[in-house]
């Protein structure tokens, strides 16, 4: 298809939360196709591992035609030269999350101008979900079936039982 758009939808995902999944809902009807990217980024660490978050991913996209998950370890912009996309779609819950997305849309278009990010607001029900407070939930034995899918909540206990 000549005239397709694609969107990357990069991020840690460490793990996927119900506000990733419906900015990535949300995203597949605007687009034609949704390429989620599993940033991995040897100085972050994470609780899940690549592998781990992309079958997780690729678990809760089986349903979409047109939504494809890859993993990546190198700069985003470079992998959408490399892919032929041109938008980067990022979310944001809060205003502070805008100075730093902010930031990043600065840096990335200064390293490849061509290349676009788009910010959707969250939905109003997930304006408080965030991997790292889930984890912590997680960590004390509280509920987070509301916050993330039923797979993530599964992973989330056998993952901090083994921490504990
Ligand atoms: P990163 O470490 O790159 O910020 P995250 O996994 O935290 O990766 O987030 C990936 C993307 O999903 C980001 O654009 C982030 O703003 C967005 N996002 C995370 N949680 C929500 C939410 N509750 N509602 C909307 N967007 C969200």
């Amino acid at each position: 298809m000549d005239n397709m758009t694609r969107v990357l939808f990069p991020g840690s995902f460490d793990p996927p939360t119900n506000g990733h999944m419906n900015l990535l809902h949300r995203a597949a009807k605007l687009w034609d196709e949704v390429e989620v990217v599993i940033a991995v980024n040897k100085g972050k660490k994470c609780t899940f591992s690549a592998g781990e978050r992309l079958r997780m991913m690729k678990t809760l996209t089986s349903d979409y035609e047109n939504v494809k998950v890859t993993v990546w370890d190198r700069l985003i912009v470079d992998y959408a030269e490399k892919s032929g996309a041109r938008i980067i779609l990022r979310g944001v819950r809060a205003l502070a999350d805008f100075s730093y997305e902010f930031e990043l849309s600065m840096t990335n278009k200064g390293l490849k101008p061509n290349i676009e990010t788009i910010f959707m607001p969250t939905d109003p029900q997930y304006f408080v979900l965030r991997s790292s407070g889930i984890k912590e939930i997680a960590l004390f034995g509280g509920d987070v079936s509301a916050m993330v899918p039923p797979i993530v909540a599964e992973a989330l206990r056998k993952k901090m039982r083994r921490q504990k």
